[in-house]
């Protein structure tokens, strides 16, 4: 998606203009419009007063939750089992005291939130969407507990972003849809929604954004803050501005462009529904990640091998530390970009290497009384964020998945939007945006060719390897 020519465009175009590298840090020589435009733009997305850009997501949380925990005297973090490492080292950097509550239990925060008198200063550091298990943080249920306690709430939105919400803000966004549909692109918060009860939200521009870097967003105050202490912000050069202006434009794109989200979750179902009907287990959960459960390293390992080899899919296994001993997975990302026909390789691939490998299905994983949350006893279905009506499936506005050599479309006037957005500095644009279109299609056959050759050369040196 952001990988489309509205984005290499523009990246081209500000490499023309202002060359290759920043010239220095943010405070030295590094600071220029498009860094300040991008800004301007994710304050505007999450709807914040501000937002400051990092040279990636790891940075911003580390440079953050080590500085807010170092200048709140007496801070207690409470940190989410899953977080991010990101994360965990921002609060180890910070050196003050922490509490670590288990995965998304509101019970167990709320016990560990009480042994601390109100005035002692708080944070709350968690995610929303967990990349290793699928599970989505119940933040508005987090929000009501910071309230009641006295705590800052710090959410890493890292893969959400770009993924959910009608204008890809996140799953903050997401949970309050048609109030920020109504809203449109105003940069006012919505009081009292999710997104606004959240005091700090990061996020990356590496995933859905495609592109490198990171940020946060939140008070001006506290934006002020780390800008003013934070090591990881002052001490290093900042992005490129052809990073900067092409991060910008991938942001408006998805901002004005709701079909290629509605797209990945349209695939998500179907490989998801796909893989229930072939009893393939799949840890339950409500996002756009699909972890296979395998049950052990070993396995999964050759699992991930054998569709390489055999079958030319690159699936990642996850095994321990990562996840539990016992609870090792394939781990599936549907894209916008897939085809129904890859997806249909994908899930016969993935059947037949279940059946070679003599792997547990999910009627094998009840009997044993279930695993990592399939077939468990009682469970009951996971209600995915997006809904129907979110999806367009009740009005028909939802976009086809791709079949045949039908190409992934690209909105026009999302494109228009998104190539005038730095054209304050580049001037207008070179191309319009329907040669875009014409342009992208190209685009996306060499992409699909170059992915197919890397695909052989990654199958080749695993195969010498072993020789
Ligand atoms: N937070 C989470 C939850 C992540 O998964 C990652 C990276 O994968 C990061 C932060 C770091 O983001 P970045 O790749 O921009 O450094």
């Amino acid at each position: 998606m952001s990988k489309s020519t509205v984005v290499v465009e523009t990246m081209k175009r500000t490499l023309n203009k202002y060359g290759a590298g920043a010239g220095g840090t943010r405070n030295i020589a590094g600071n220029g419009s498009l860094h300040l435009a991008l800004e301007d733009e994710l304050a505007v997305l999450h709807r914040k007063p501000a937002a400051l850009v990092f040279s990636s997501c790891y940075v911003a949380n580390d440079a953050t939750l080590s500085t807010l925990g170092s200048k709140l005297p007496g801070c207690v973090y409470f940190s989410d089992s899953s977080n991010h490492a990101s994360m965990i080292q921002g609060i180890r950097h910070s050196g003050a005291k922490k509490e670590i509550w288990r995965h998304n239990d509101l019970a167990d925060l709320e016990r560990k939130l009480a042994l601390y008198p109100k005035e002692t200063p708080k944070i709350i550091a968690f995610e929303s969407v967990y990349s290793m298990c699928g599970s989505v943080a119940p933040i508005a249920e987090i929000c009501d507990l910071a309230e009641k306690y006295g705590a800052l709430t710090f959410l890493d939105e890292v893969h959400a972003v770009g993924m959910y919400g009608p204008r890809g803000a996140g799953v903050a966004e997401h949970l309050d849809f048609d109030a920020h549909v109504a809203a449109g692109n105003s940069p006012d918060a919505i009081p009292g929604s999710v997104m606004d009860r959240v005091d700090i939200i990061t996020g990356t521009l590496a995933k859905a954004y495609g592109i490198v870097g990171g940020y946060i967003a939140g008070s001006a105050a506290m934006v002020d803050l780390i800008r003013s202490y934070s090591a990881g912000f002052i001490f290093t050069t900042s992005l490129p501005p052809a990073i900067a202006a092409g991060a910008q434009a991938s942001i408006a794109y998805q901002v004005e462009h709701i079909g290629d989200r509605q797209l990945q979750q349209l695939n998500t179902r179907s490989v998801k529904s796909e893989l229930a009907r072939k009893g393939i287990p799949v840890v339950p959960g409500p996002s756009h990640i699909i972890p296979v459960l395998v049950g052990d390293a070993g396995l999964a390992k050759l699992a991930s091998d054998t569709l390489l080899n055999e079958h030319g899919i690159y699936v990642q296994s996850i095994n321990y530390p990562t996840v539990p001993v016992g609870e090792e997975r394939l781990r599936i990302t549907p894209t916008p970009g897939h085809s129904t026909e890859q997806l249909e390789h994908l899930i016969s691939s993935l059947d037949q290497v279940f059946t070679k490998l003599e792997l547990k299905r999910t009627s094998e994983w009840a009997a044993v009384g279930g695993r990592a949350g399939v077939g468990a006893p009682g469970a009951k279905a996971v209600e995915p964020i997006w809904n129907d009506s979110q999806l367009g499936l009740l009005d028909g506005s939802a976009p086809r998945m791709l079949k045949g050599s039908r190409k992934m479309a690209i909105d026009l006037r999302a494109a228009e939007v998104a190539l005038s957005r730095v054209s304050r500095l580049l001037g207008k644009p070179s191309i319009k945006a329907d040669s875009v279109h014409v342009a992208f299609e190209s685009a996306d056959v060499l992409d699909v060719e170059s992915q197919l050759a890397s695909i052989e050369q990654a199958s080749r040196k695993t195969i010498e390897a072993r020789a």
